[in-house]
């Protein structure tokens, strides 16, 4: 982690208004950060504060109402929406509390079919290296119905990384797991950034969790309110 690298990402003065009805409500506030290139960051804030809004705004999931998004020197705001998903495939890989597998495939073919949709065709030693550092060369051939929570999160990490996404961007990875399960697949999220150094993003809501990270946001009413915004 360096001192004196471009960001990975940045946002810049970031607003995300949801409009029902007559009534908007803005989810995000003014927010600007940046994440540098292999950064373990956290993001923690009350239920409804906007911490998943601003994981979808910043992996391109969602647009942004105004303001800039900047993912590895790409505006997402000024894209055309087949861009900004192409963005995304080639530069985001994301990791969900609901771990979000295909349930008919196993976890080989979760994890290389993330590798097809990339374009890059499959690669055998970036699969086996992915695949030993989470540790499931006995499970590849098992469905998520017979996979443990850790276990198929731990897929769903591998399926995230697998095509060296920029940035991974996890939203409360281990919000479904006990105790065990969870230490167990954040000291994998964390040997990864060591490892690989890949650049982390988590939202979570457990202090416990959070000391994983280098360093974390606090957001409240859809602004990030401790010094780590960067105006
Ligand atoms: P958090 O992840 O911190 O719980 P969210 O980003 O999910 O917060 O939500 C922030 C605010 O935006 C909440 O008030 C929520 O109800 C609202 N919100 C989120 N998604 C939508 C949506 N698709 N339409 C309307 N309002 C939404």
């Amino acid at each position: 982690m360096g001192v004196g690298l471009e960001p990975i990402l940045k946002t810049e003065n970031l607003w995300k208004i949801y409009r029902s009805g007559k009534v908007d409500l803005a989810a995000l506030r003014g927010v600007s950060i940046e994440v540098l290139p292999g950064e373990f960051v956290c993001i923690m804030g009350p239920s409804g504060c906007g911490k998943s809004t601003l994981l979808h705004v910043i992996g391109g999931l969602a647009q942004a109402t105004t303001g800039r998004v900047l993912l590895d020197g790409n505006d997402l705001t000024q894209m055309r929406d087949a861009d900004r998903t192409l963005l995304r495939r080639l530069k985001v890989g994301f990791v969900f509390q609901r771990f979000n597998l295909l349930p008919t495939l196993d976890a080989y073919h979760n994890i290389a079919l993330a590798q097809h949709i990339h374009g890059n065709g499959f690669d055998p030693h970036r699969f086996e290296t992915v695949v030993r550092l989470l540790g499931l060369k006995d499970r590849l051939h098992h469905k998520p119905s017979e996979l443990s929570g850790g276990e198929q999160q731990r897929v769903a990490i591998a399926r995230a990384i697998i095509s060296e996404p920029k940035i991974v961007l996890a939203d409360e990875p281990t919000g479904n797991l006990d105790t065990k399960s969870s230490e167990a697949v954040l000291g994998l999220l964390r040997q990864l950034n060591e490892d690989l150094g890949q650049t982390i993003v988590m939202i979570t809501h457990n202090p416990e969790a959070a000391t994983y990270g280098h360093r974390c946001l606090h957001m409240r009413d859809g602004m990030v309110v401790n010094g780590n915004q960067t105006n």
